[in-house]
């Protein structure tokens, strides 16, 4: 790695807190960090999975591009990778890389929206609380994730997906624009057809510089979300392999408004699934007759007005210990059939374990989004999720070695295309099971850090 020193480092640019959409030119001034043992450095290192002990060398918290530039040049200085944090909820905590300057943005939250265009400028740091809360004030929505906590940042990046994916398609294909510092302190304003835009669309997790903003399309809030819960108890290992049969038959006929998601704890399965529009209603109770007859209950149709619906998916707000990960991203249920016994087993013996399959497909196939991004296994209609919770320490073990277990099953069954934004780093062969595009991420890669000084742990390696 080749580092530059602050003689060199002269292209900067703008101060402003929400920067405006021209390139500026300003001055560094000395660069300022927290070092381990202060208080500044600890606040920035608790991250929400409690699991994770992050030890970088050293944290610049900032709050405007001024201060990214900062935390670069000391970086340079001190020749120190640099990981990026937004909103840190990765689940391996890669935004904070040992040995590394994180570079905090949680800070940088500010937003606003275009009252003519409907588009709305966001710092990375910005949470989709804050988001939700500001779009539906104004009758507007971004399509991202439920979990009130995720950043933008990292969201958008890997890709997003969230209720509304199947809808509208991911957060990424709602992108428009976005400003991006490189490892020199480049400021690359972008928007348009670029070639950097789509590596961002689904590949930009900590590979190529700091995002600092980003421009997004809205699209009017839904009135209401109409869900519906269909229950199961006391299962089997064949009388799994059965429901999950019969949901996987049955989803691939539902509308793009609509949500499933089919949720295996201990020996209870609950199936959700919601919509946005009134008129699908009767649609999707035809869909799902089948698998309303094979299980134990299914609740009537509640439809709360969306602004409050979304906040029941918000999840909990503080830091938990947790090991979850992708466990496949799918086209259907061939791939899973040989092994879901054998998975129903080790599900039930492991109180905390979750084994999770969620819907996708939808606009997120839609052509032109494929063609404008880098993420990867769009084909793949499904995306499924291992989580393990644990209350007290002596069960962590326990639980990690059940979340690996599975890992391992499924893997041997040929199950390795994983979505980038759920990583693990077990995962044999992280870049052809994130990427879809590995040729072009290399080359922007190249184009923009070829001396890798933003080292991610599972990023583009040149
Ligand atoms: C409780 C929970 C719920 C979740 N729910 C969903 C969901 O519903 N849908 C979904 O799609 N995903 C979901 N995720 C996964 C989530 O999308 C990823 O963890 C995402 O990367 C988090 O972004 P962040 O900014 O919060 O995280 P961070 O940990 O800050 O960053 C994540 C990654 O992105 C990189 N990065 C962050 N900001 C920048 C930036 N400004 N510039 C360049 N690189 C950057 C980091 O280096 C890191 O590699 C969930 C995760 C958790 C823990």
């Amino acid at each position: 790695m080749k580092y530059y020193n602050r003689r060199s480092f002269l292209n900067l640019g703008s101060a402003a807190l929400l920067a405006p959409w021209t390139s500026g030119q300003t001055i560094v001034a000395k660069p300022t960090v927290d070092l381990p043992d202060t208080a500044g450095y600890r606040l920035s290192c608790t991250l929400f999975n409690s699991r994770l002990k992050p030890k970088p060398a050293a944290v610049k918290r900032c709050l405007t591009e001024d201060d990214v530039m900062s935390g670069i040049l000391w970086a340079r200085e001190q020749k120190k990778s640099i990981s990026i944090k937004s909103g840190g909820h990765c689940f391996e905590g890669f935004c904070m890389a040992d040995d590394s300057l994180s570079l905090d943005l949680s800070g940088m939250n500010q937003m606003s929206i275009d009252p003519k265009t409907q588009q709305f400028t966001v710092a990375a740091g910005a949470k989709l609380r804050q988001i939700n809360d500001f779009l539906l004030a104004k009758g507007r929505i971004l399509p991202a994730g439920s979990c009130a906590g995720v950043g933008i940042g990292g969201l958008t990046l890997g890709g997003g997906y969230g209720l509304l994916a199947r809808q509208y398609g991911l957060t990424c294909d709602q992108l428009l624009g976005l400003r991006m510092i490189d490892a020199q302190g480049k400021v690359h304003q972008i928007e348009g057809d670029h070639e950097l835009l789509k590596a961002c669309r689904g590949g930009g997790n900590g590979n190529f510089g700091v995002i600092t903003q980003f421009r997004f399309r809205t699209q009017k809030a839904p009135t209401h979300l109409y869900n519906r819960r269909f229950k199961a108890n006391d299962l089997t290992p064949s009388k799994v392999k059965l429901l999950l049969e019969t949901w996987f038959a049955v989803t691939k006929n539902l509308p793009s408004d609509a949500f499933s998601a089919f949720v295996l704890n201990g020996k209870s399965l609950t199936i959700l699934l919601t919509h946005t529009k009134l008129k699908s209603q009767a649609t999707i109770s035809a869909v799902m007759k089948p698998l309303e007859k094979i299980v134990s209950s299914t609740t009537r149709y509640y439809a709360p007005l969306y602004p409050a619906a979304i906040k029941t998916y918000y999840g909990r707000s503080g830091p938990l210990p947790f090991k979850n990960a992708c466990a496949g991203m799918l086209q259907g249920f061939a791939e899973l059939k040989d092994v879901i016994e054998t998975l129903a087993q080790q599900v039930a013996a492991t109180s905390g374990v979750i084994w999770q399959v969620n819907t996708l497909g939808g606009a997120i196939q839609d052509q032109a989004y494929a063609a404008a991004s880098v993420f990867a296994h769009r084909d793949c209609s499904y995306m499924s999720e291992i989580q393990g919770y644990w209350d007290d320490a002596p069960r962590e073990q326990r639980v990690i070695k059940a979340v690996d277990e599975i890992q391992t099953l499924l893997a041997k069954c040929g199950i390795k295309r994983h979505y980038c934004n759920y990583p693990d780093r077990n995962f044999a062969d992280p870049q052809s099971s994130y990427f879809g595009n590995l040729d072009f991420l290399q080359k922007i890669k190249r184009q923009y850090d070829p001396e890798d000084i933003f080292h991610h742990p599972q990023g583009v390696r040149l």
